[in-house]
């Protein structure tokens, strides 16, 4: 080192580029090939913090051995949702235009908070959105706003609920009001969990939130929903928001939207969908059928980062109510103000949720859709059914497995029954299955995942933009022949 005082500003921005072009070759070979790694990390606990020092380099450090530490320490520690046989939760990938998105910007490093802070970041999340509505053939006055997460969304979907009431609680909140009915929510037993976490999150308490039954597809009871309304409109509770899901988080249950719609007009209560996966089946003409009903909806969240090949994360939150929502949020201290928001000429996205930073997440969803084009998207999203329906097929034919819900979208929930377990009980099958699952997943050739429906299910969910038939063949075949070995050696029995 010379003793001169080292530069201060920006790395050398020559290596940037060579590190840059060298990862860009990095990215490609890794999309072209993540078959290379096996599709769950075959990792223990701790085996990746204790290769890294625990205390930050003093001194800079070049780019070329933070990559080489990336590939040696970070990698084998990853589990791969780019793999084509992951199959757990629900399968999600992005894509090359959608990584392009990301590295524009990142560089670019705008905060959307005002329009002024960036026009086209604003712009173009207000045209995206609009286009992605048009896509998914949803009502055309509804406007969107994107959201970091399906979580959030639910979220800020219940605050601007909670807004139209007009009970002040945005200036009074919610406590020691002797004014206040108890507010209650509505969702189904099936419901994401992240619903009730906003209602928790927003004070409105556990307690409030009702789980309405659901039916022998799992899908919300509809009569049941009536009766849990009456009851507490009959204590003097007041409910005032039902969140009717299409595609659930463990079946991809629809529920019936237009009966909701009914009470929810009848009993005036917030309608809100989550669609967080489901809602991207709407991109084909022969699922929409299933979404009658939702053009009655209050609000509605769809995740392109769940099955549009966006990179996590993007959510995007509709509403027929933006200036509900806004009323909601916007606080303008004299530091945002500006001439154009004052006179109402733009909007400002930090008005429509807790978010004042905003990333410019519509640009990789614009690339995205323009990458791929309204049909590429809808083909890719038709063949994962069709390769999930197949997969059903089998299950079906097959004397050693069972399905356990209807395979609606993209994901098969089933288990293993084979005729040596069935005389054990339910019991036995669950540890059968429970077994299965970490045996074929301790292979590092598939990922599947679990739920409970009733009874333990195995869920294998296709949703990779690299999945072909090939690897649900693989992955089918791998499932019979861990049964096979399971069921001769007697293992899980008894
Ligand atoms: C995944 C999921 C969520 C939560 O999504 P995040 O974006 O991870 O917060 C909410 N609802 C449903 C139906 C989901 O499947």
């Amino acid at each position: 080192m010379s003793n001169q005082t080292p530069s201060l500003g920006e790395i050398d921005l020559d290596a940037f580029r060579q590190s840059g072009y060298q990862l860009i070759d990095w990215v490609a070979d890794y999309l072209t090939n993540p078959e290379q790694y096996p599709v769950l990390a075959q990792v223990e606990p701790g085996d990746i913090i204790a290769q890294l020092p625990t205390s930050p380099p003093a001194e800079a450090e070049p780019l070329a051995d933070i990559i080489t530490d990336f590939e040696q320490i970070i990698m084998p520690g990853m589990t791969h949702w780019n793999h084509p046989n992951f199959f757990a939760y629900f399968s999600s990938t992005g894509s090359a235009p959608g990584v392009l998105g990301e590295l524009l910007s990142a560089a670019l490093n705008i905060n959307g908070m005002l329009w002024r802070t960036s026009p086209a970041a604003t712009e173009l999340e207000t045209l995206t959105l609009d286009w992605l509505c048009q896509m998914l053939a949803l009502p055309q006055d509804w406007e969107g706003v994107i959201m970091d997460g399906a979580s959030m969304s639910n979220m800020i979907a219940i605050a601007a609920a909670r807004e139209a009431l007009d009970l002040q609680i945005r200036t009074k909140g919610m406590a020691g009001r002797a004014d206040l009915p108890r507010l209650r929510l509505y969702i189904s037993e099936q419901s994401h969990s992240s619903v009730e976490k906003g209602a928790l999150t927003l004070g409105l308490g556990q307690e409030n939130v009702i789980k309405i039954p659901t039916d022998d597809n799992f899908a919300l009871d509809a009569h049941a929903l009536q009766t849990a309304i009456e009851a507490d409109l009959a204590a003097g509770y007041r409910p005032f928001f039902v969140c009717g899901t299409i595609g659930t988080t463990s079946s991809t249950a629809i529920d019936p939207l237009s009966a909701i719609a009914d009470l929810a007009a009848k009993y005036k209560l917030w309608f809100h969908v989550d669609g967080a996966y489901g809602g991207t089946t709407a991109l084909l003409p022969e699922m929409r059928h299933h979404f009658d009903g939702v053009e009655r909806a209050d609000s509605m969240v769809v995740n392109p980062h769940k099955w549009m090949f966006t990179p996590i994360d993007l959510s995007v939150l509709y509403t027929c109510h933006p200036a509900t929502l806004k009323r909601a949020f916007s606080i303008l201290p004299e530091y945002l103000r500006t001439a154009e928001g004052d006179a109402e000429a733009v909007k400002n996205y930090m008005d429509y949720g807790v978010q004042l930073g905003r990333r410019f997440r519509a640009l990789k969803l614009w690339m995205v859709i323009r990458a791929f084009g309204q049909e590429g998207l809808a083909a890719r999203v038709r063949e994962h059914i069709r390769l999930a329906q197949q997969f059903a097929t089998w299950v079906d034919e097959s004397p050693d497995f069972e399905r356990l819900a209807p395979t609606l979208m993209s994901n098969v929930c089933f288990r293993a029954c084979p005729a040596s377990y069935q005389a054990q009980g339910e019991a036995a099958l669950d540890q059968l299955n429970a077994q299965l699952l970490d045996a074929v997943n301790a292979t590092g050739q598939i990922f599947i995942s679990h739920t409970k429906l009733r009874v333990y299910s195995l869920r294998l969910a296709v949703g990779n933009i690299r999945t072909t038939n090939t690897h649900v063949e693989a992955a089918w075949q791998l499932l019979n022949e861990t049964l096979r070995r399971f069921v001769d050696s007697g293992m899980g029995s008894g």
